[in-house]
């Protein structure tokens, strides 16, 4: 190997899946890095977090088999997809109103059996959905002008049980963004990973561990396995160029690269020293963000959904995750709400009561939960609309690279979108070193 290392070392400040994502692809080089975390915690928006007693998440997450870039890295650090991710062939359960399931087939035909045998829809729907997904694979899933999700439906008459329970569905969990205001570029450039590549993209990798397990946790074991720090607790309020690197705060040590891997609203106070991004900066302060609600209920053990993942429709569920199905912890549910809507101005309390009367009504007899607990990210995602001007991973200030969800992608905000943000704003300092 080259000497890279005695020249090099990269300070990362920030300890999500982006900032993690680099400091194993920089330790994997051998390349020495410091991971400066300001919480006390790993993973950022998709961490683990205690609650009751039990290691859950900061909110439902869910992966495609189209992730492959994080399935990657999971692979890098030791974490098994096939032991901690349940794997499902595409399947969507709205019961006694949808049902599609993709059969083994290879891709496409799986989406399109799926679609010509689904539950709930008219022969007409079905035939236009097929219609829809033969033109998007005819223009190579691009349109000339972006335009809101709903409208793109609307062109293609997607209308009725189509849209309410496939597409709408699909497109509020995928971008975080209702349909009526959600990119169409951004939603096809996933129906191409997802429904048009390998049969196995379309799959659903639904977590059996708690977030912590299944990246930044082995990721920083196997960052200071190679010689790497990772250090939690550790702010950074500033960073500065000095005549011998960057410095940060009125820290005495000098890094010759910097990533800066925090979230979009969290970046303006880091980049401004640096008069070359005030640009940078205007773009990020533009974007408007989206929410997640993730309400866990904890049942009594025999409590249990008819599978892993449930579609709801009518009330503000969106879909209810059975724990006890994915990681053994019987009765324990988790419904989750995407995106901005009527329940932001509930309390906490309204938000789980309403949960619980939903679960109980398609749930009959159903008791009062032993306990509840609504996590709400206010900003879990910037929000998805048709336009939206993304900053690259490569800045104007040489040496200093971004890595995050936000980033420059054809794909929403994502785990997959920012474990690629930080995979490739390590291999643009590996790739400026190397070429020295
Ligand atoms: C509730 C919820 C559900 C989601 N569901 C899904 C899903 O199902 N599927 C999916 O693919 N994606 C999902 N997402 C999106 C996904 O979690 C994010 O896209 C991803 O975690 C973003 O990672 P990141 O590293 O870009 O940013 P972040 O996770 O925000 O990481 C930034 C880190 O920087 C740290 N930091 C900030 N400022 C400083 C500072 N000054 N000094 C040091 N450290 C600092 C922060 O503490 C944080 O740890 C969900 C998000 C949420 C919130």
């Amino acid at each position: 190997m080259e000497d890279l290392d005695h020249r090099v070392n990269v300070a990362i400040i920030g300890a999500g899946w982006a900032g993690m994502a680099a400091a194993v692809t920089l330790a994997q080089a051998r390349i020495p890095v410091t991971v400066f975390e300001a919480a006390r915690h790993l993973g950022g928006r998709a961490r683990s977090v205690e609650i009751e007693g039990i290691e859950l998440d900061n909110g439902q997450h869910i992966m495609i088999g189209a992730y492959r870039e994080t399935l990657r890295v999971m692979r890098v650090v030791g974490a098994d997809p096939d032991q901690l991710l349940l794997r499902q062939p595409l399947a969507i359960e709205y019961p006694g109103k949808f049902s599609l399931r993709a059969p083994r087939l290879p891709a496409p035909l799986h989406l399109i059996a799926a679609l010509l045998t689904a539950g709930g829809l008219t022969w007409g729907e079905r035939m236009a959905a097929t219609r829809f997904m033969t033109a998007m694979r005819r223009n190579a899933y691009r349109i000339a002008t972006d335009m809101p999700v709903s409208e793109l439906l609307a062109l293609y008459r997607q209308s009725g049980a189509l849209a309410r329970y496939l597409w709408e569905p699909l497109c509020v969990s995928a971008l975080n963004t209702p349909a009526a205001a959600a990119s169409a570029q951004i939603f096809l450039n996933l129906f191409r990973d997802a429904l048009d590549g390998a049969r196995a993209n379309s799959d659903f990798l639904i977590p059996r561990a708690d977030l912590g397990k299944l990246f930044p946790q082995p990721a920083a074991a196997f960052v200071r396995a190679n010689g790497g720090s990772v250090l939690l607790g550790t702010s950074v309020r500033t960073l500065a160029e000095a005549a011998d690197g960057f410095a940060l705060d009125d820290r005495p040590g000098r890094y010759t690269h910097a990533i800066v891997a925090v979230g979009p609203h969290q970046i303006d106070a880091l980049l401004d020293r640096f008069a070359a991004l005030a640009s940078t900066r205007q773009l990020v302060a533009a974007f408007d963000y989206e929410p997640i609600y993730t309400c866990y209920l904890q049942y009594p053990p025999q409590v249990s959904m008819p599978q892993a993942m449930t579609g709801f429709d009518g009330g503000i569920i969106q879909w209810i995750f059975d724990r006890g199905r994915l990681s053994g912890t019987a009765g324990l549910l988790a419904a989750v709400i995407s995106a901005r809507g009527a329940h932001q101005i509930l309390s906490q309390d309204a938000v789980a009561n309403a949960m619980h009367r939903e679960l109980a009504a398609f749930l009959p007899g159903l008791l009062q939960p032993l306990w509840s607990r609504v996590i709400a990210e206010k900003r879990a995602t910037f929000s998805c609309r048709p336009g939206v001007a993304r900053p690259e991973n490569k800045t104007a200030v040489s040496n200093l690279y971004l890595a995050g969800d936000y980033t420059a992608s054809d794909y929403p905000a994502t785990l997959e979108s920012a474990v690629r943000s930080g995979v490739l704003a390590a291999r643009l300092v590996l790739a400026r070193e190397r070429s020295r």
